[in-house]
């Protein structure tokens, strides 16, 4: 039996659910809380609350969106035959504070993963497939994959351009340059070396 009562067990069960929090650090962000004053403890539940209800998808790339369409779909001023496939919404924040792109994003919601049982069909690329013809006026022309530098991102890069090349031939299919850690998230690239990548991106 837990030595806490039930209310403070089930908070220390539930921060260590969140990544990189083992149960020691949810301990101390548990009383962390406690010894905080019920304005500040009660923001952070209703800032929880809060983007769960009001965020969700956005409906044409799957990016984080407080409304249809998220800000980067809905500015008249990208480039929507310019297309950036990531992992996570995540990297799309990434990519943005590079100042490099000036395109659209499409977000896969992760990377193609055999053994954890992620497949093709558990992931955006058929939606992706989709918007290469949406606006015949204005087709897909460049589709930059910007999947994580490692395993699973680049299968899934090579699945994907694979995938362009035979449904669209015309489509170029770029890959961000090297000189990103090899085997690290692209959020943990710092902007420059990620806005170098993308500028470099080259064709596969
Ligand atoms: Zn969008």
């Amino acid at each position: 039996m837990s030595v806490y009562a039930p209310p403070v067990q089930r908070l220390i069960t539930e921060l260590s659910k969140l990544p990189g929090v083992g149960g020691r650090t949810a301990q101390r962000l548990a009383f962390h809380l406690l010894r905080s004053s019920d304005e500040e403890a009660l923001a952070l539940a209703r800032a929880i609350t809060e983007v769960k209800e009001r965020i969700g998808l956005c409906e044409t790339c799957f990016n984080l969106a407080d409304g249809p369409v998220c800000r980067v779909c809905a500015d008249e001023r990208r480039d929507p035959e310019l297309i950036c496939v990531v992992e996570e919404p995540s990297d799309v924040i990434s990519i943005e504070r590079t100042h490099e792109f000036r395109g659209r994003y499409h977000v896969l919601g992760g990377a193609l993963s055999p053994i954890d049982g992620i497949d093709p069909e558990d992931l955006k690329i058929a939606e992706l497939y989709e918007r290469l013809t949406a606006d015949p006026a204005r087709p897909v022309r460049e589709i930059v994959i910007a999947t994580n530098p490692t395993t699973t991102g680049e299968a899934t890069a090579l699945h994907i351009a694979a995938g362009v090349r035979e449904r669209n031939p015309d489509v170029t299919v770029t890959r961000l340059a090297s000189g990103l850690p090899v085997g690290a998230d692209l959020e943990y690239a710092d902007e420059l070396t990620l806005g170098r990548a993308l500028v470099g991106r080259r064709a596969v």
